[in-house]
This record gives structure tokens, sequence and C-alpha cells, in this order.
């Protein structure tokens, strides 16, 4: 078992939350809270909470729901800030989703992670500012004895190697932040590549994961002396990541200054190497001020959001390229945010708390980044892909 370290130390901001839980989700009634709801009707004749269920077709299935106000809020929303359920009854007559937010845990094969969203300001704020020298999650030595109990398959065995791989190579600040992502890119892509020609044995897949450090060494080298290079596939990258910021809408986060219009536009035109020329240009003017004063705060963020998406213990379908692209392109996202409001004004820790929050919630449907991974299939041939990550900080 692994578990988020500052979940410890999390309180709830209540009805000073800037982002409440409840506004613009919705809220699924688990079987439970309508039976707890029904018998309270039954019992006091409030029937409030049982009619503000509602069956709502998802996707060709009917679920009950949280009937939402004209806002978009669960209509439980007070003004205050505060859910009138728990007002009124008290904690235990929430909806499990109310109930357990942000807490969340992750189940691997031969691994449990308690975690929480990224999307809860609070423990955004806190993951941001947890102490880089310690461990962000909390092992209990007992869980990873799984290699003993015959628990691995071959799945897991990869799993486990790609841990390792992450967890060496995340924390190595004397190297920049992109050559770490771009690495562990790297290595995943060979593994995937290896494993599709069947020719992934174990000691070839421990000697990809052990020991990077010659590895970060290497690539370094050939990044100072130019021989790492990014290649055309970053016109499209660019050009996914600013489409992706104005689709689930956190464009407009970073403002409305004349570079948030003039990428606007380009991303309408389609135009890729446009996109690509004014990012470029962007990051060049905020990178290093924003690596310099947040550099640790998004190391943190990158490895939770990289172990919420089950990177590395539960890949989606098995696919472990997807599933760490999953957690890196909300973060490239992010970063995209920051450099355009950085054009403007002195991007505070608030501001970037606010874009990783608010992303995470917009990002919070599994199945978005696939779904648009799939308008984009180059981005998935790792093989030319690797080295956009030297792009993303
Ligand atoms: S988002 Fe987090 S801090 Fe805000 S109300 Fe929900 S649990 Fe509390």
């Amino acid at each position: 078992m692994r578990t988020l370290r500052v979940l410890e130390h999390f309180t709830c901001l209540a009805r000073d939350c800037p982002a409440h839980c409840c506004g613009r989700w919705a809220i699924v009634a688990d079987p439970e809270i309508e039976a707890r709801w029904r018998e309270l009707a039954e019992r006091t004749g409030d029937h409030t909470p049982l009619d503000s269920i509602t069956s709502v077709d998802v996707e060709g299935r009917s679920r009950r729901m949280l009937t939402k106000g004209d806002d978009e809020n669960c209509v439980h929303l007070q003004p205050d800030g505060l859910c009138s359920i728990q007002a009124k009854y008290g904690h235990e007559y929430l909806p499990e989703t109310c109930r357990s937010y942000p807490r969340m845990t992750v189940s691997g094969k031969a691994m449990q992670i308690k975690t929480a969203e990224l999307s809860c300001p609070e423990i955004a704020r806190q993951v941001l500012n947890a102490d880089p020298a310690e461990a962000l999650f909390a092992e209990d030595a007992a869980s990873i004895d799984a290699f003993s109990t015959g628990l691995f398959s071959a799945e897991t065995t990869v799993s486990a190697a790609l841990d390792e791989l992450t967890n060496a190579v995340l924390p190595q600040a004397r190297f920049p932040l992109n050559l770490r992502i771009y690495y562990l890119a790297k290595t995943v892509a060979d593994l995937a590549y290896r494993s599709e020609q069947g020719t992934l044995d174990e000691q070839t897949l421990w000697n990809l994961c052990k020991a990077p450090r010659q590895g970060l060494y290497d690539a370094n080298l050939a990044l100072k002396s130019g021989h790492l290079k990014v290649g055309a596939v970053s016109d499209e990258f660019w050009r996914l990541i600013a489409g992706l910021a104005i689709e689930v809408g956190v464009m407009d986060l970073a403002g409305t200054q004349a570079s948030v219009t003039t990428l606007r536009d380009a991303v309408a035109d389609g135009a890729a190497a446009e996109i690509h020329r004014q990012i470029v240009e962007l990051r060049a003017l905020a990178r290093s001020e924003l690596l310099t004063r947040f550099g640790a705060g998004l190391q943190n963020y990158l490895t939770a959001s990289l172990m919420n998406r089950g990177f590395p213990w539960r890949p989606a379908e098995g696919n472990f390229v997807a599933t760490f692209m999953n957690a890196v392109l909300p973060f490239a996202v992010v970063q995209l945010l920051c450099w355009l409001r950085s054009a403007d004004e002195v991007l505070d820790e608030g501001v970037l708390l606010e874009f990783i929050y608010t992303t995470e919630r917009r990002f919070s449907h599994a199945d978005l980044v696939y779904k648009i991974l799939s308008r984009s299939p180059v981005l998935l041939d790792f093989h030319r892909a690797p080295h956009i990550y030297l792009e993303v900080c």
C-alpha cells in the first residue's frame, strides 16, 4: 500500500473553498444513500433530499444522479458555500461520492494507492508545497513483497520496473525536469516497442529501468550538444495541447491579453507550425522563472498526476504509453496556461493552483484524453514522440 502523505493533513476548506467539489459536477446517488434518504423521508416527512434524485441517460445507461440547479451546481449547494444536507443531517447523509471526495484509491493488481484528487484546491495546494526532499507517497513495506507471493504477472513486473524507474528519475533535480520527463517517455516507448516485437524479457526490462543516472547524464549531454533534437511532431503536439485547452474551457483562465487571442486564432486556423512558433516564443520568456519558483512543486504535481491516473500500477487496458500521456497532457496544458499568463504578469502561487485544480477538474473524465489522442495518432507513435517531452517544461 502507498499513501499520499499530504492526506494526513487534509482538511476541507468548506465555505472558504474557491472551487466547491459539488459545483458543476454530476453527482451519483448511490443505492445506499437513496435508501437512507427514503427512510429519512418516511421518518421525518422531509422529501427534499429524495426528490433531488433523478434518472439520467448516460451513454445509453440509466443512472441515478442528483439534480443540478440553473447555475449547474448541485441543488443542495447553498449560497454560503456549504451543503444543505450536511448542515441539516450530518456527514453520514451525504452520497458516497461527497463523503469520500477528494480521497480516491487506485487499485492495481499488485499495488493499492491511497491518493487524492488534484481537482480539490486544498489537495493541489498541499501537493504543490510538499517537501521535495521527502517522497510524496509513503510506502507500506509489506505491500511490495508481492514478488515473493507470486502475485506478479508480466504486466505487474513491468509496473514494478517502471515504478522503480519513475521514483529514481523524477527526484533527480540536478537534471532539467523536461529531460527527466523525456527520459521516462523514451523508456516507456522502448518497453512498448520491445513488448510488441516479443523481445522484452525480464533481464532487458530491468536493464532498461535500473540505474537511470547514466542514461540521464548521456541524454543531458546529447541535449546540450544539440544531438538530441525536437522533431516536426512538436507542431502537432502543441496544436493538440492548445486545442485541448480551448476545448475543455481552461484557455480563458490564462487571461484576455493579445497572446491568448493570437494563439486562439492560430488554433482556429489549424496552423500547427504557427501555434508552435508562438508557444516557443512564450516559453522562452517564462520557462526559467516558472521552474526556478515552482520547479519542485511541478515535479510533485506530475508525480501525483501519474500515480492518480494509474501510471505505472494500473495502466488503462494495459497500455503504459497512453496512461503516461494521460497524465502528461494535462500537465502540458497547465504549463501552457502559465506561459501565457506570464506574458502579462508575474505568476503567483494562487494562479498556478487555479490552473492546476481547474484543469484537473476538466480532465476528470478518464477517457477524455484517450478520445483526443485518437484524433492525433501520430502522438501515440512513441518512437517519434518522446522528444516532444523535451518541450514540456
Ligand atoms: S474541493 Fe476540496 S476543499 Fe473544496 S469543498 Fe471539496 S473537498 Fe473541500
